[in-house]
């Protein structure tokens, strides 16, 4: 079976209330009828529930920028499965580098006490990548090297490593029904994206541990996004690519136009070839 196509805007901490609403009504007409593949936004906590009201009837998907793994209690400010289920949430990111550590590493000048904020690590993504299954979210697991690690010809081994912490524990039907983004973290609001063979070639090692981990079956059928700066002109060399399954989109998924032309690409590229 081929193989589900995504493409996921992630607005980060941008946009209020109305500024949302009036980004996805602009946004639904222009992807209407692209249903070969699918479509999701990911607004702020804050606009989540007027997003999930404006999406009603509409093709275009729900998502969370991130979860907590209980289901309520005293963890001020944080939100549980069942609240991002209940604004009609589909999916959820979990462990964007933004939140593993700033930009994947602390920022030691913020002070211990500040980093906390930022404080999410293979076992916290772990939990929640499990707790968003519980509760019928589809989560976008992110892993992605940084640049030293990169340099020092480590970016394998820890997606790789990401990928065995993350899933921990899961059942191989657990892990067909999720998303992974390859989200190098050099790449992420840099403007400066990796090409679309090296993306392939690592989204190739994340396939390959799954079927290490999972087997072949499962390997093949989960929808691996790439994420990292990409945008309406480097959108083809990077979704065309056979491993890639669709894009994690930031920046760009914050005009309308822009992220349609997105989604448009891909729907081309998901006519003329089958990717399995
Ligand atoms: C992201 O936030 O997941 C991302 C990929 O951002 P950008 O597209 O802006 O690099």
């Amino acid at each position: 079976m081929p193989r589900a196509q995504l493409i996921a805007g992630n607005w980060k901490m941008n946009k209020t209330v109305g500024e949302s609403v009036a980004l996805v009504k602009e946004l639904m007409p222009r992807v209407t009828g692209l249903d070969n593949v699918e479509v999701a936004v990911c607004p702020p906590a804050t606009a989540l529930h007027a997003v999930g009201q404006a999406l009603a009837g509409s093709a275009v998907a729900l998502g969370g920028q991130d979860v907590f793994w209980a289901d309520s209690g005293a963890f001020t400010g944080m939100m549980s499965p069942p609240m991002l289920r209940d604004v009609g949430c589909k999916y959820v990111i979990v462990g964007h580098s933004e939140r593993r550590g700033r930009f994947g590493k602390p920022d030691e000048s913020l002070g211990p006490e500040a980093m906390r904020v930022f404080g999410d690590t293979d076992a916290s993504v772990n939990l929640k990548v499990k707790a968003a299954l519980e509760h019928g979210l589809v989560p976008i697991m992110c892993v992605g090297e940084t640049l030293p690690e990169r340099d020092e010809g480590g970016a394998d081994n820890t997606v790789a490593d990401q990928v065995r912490a993350g899933l921990a524990g899961l059942s191989a039907k657990n892990v067909a029904g999720i998303v992974l983004a390859y989200e190098p973290v050099w790449a992420i609001g840099t403007g400066r994206a990796c090409d679309g063979p090296e993306a392939n070639r690592v989204i190739g090692v994340i396939r390959s541990t799954l079927r290490e981990l999972f087997g072949p079956e499962v390997a093949a059928s989960v929808c691996i996004l790439y994420g990292g700066s990409v945008n309406d002109r480097n959108a083809h060399d990077l979704i065309s690519q056979p491993e890639i399954d669709g894009a994690l989109v930031g920046g760009a998924s914050l005009d309308a136009s822009r992220f349609a032309q997105i989604v448009q690409t891909a729907s081309v590229i998901a006519k003329n070839t089958r990717k399995d």
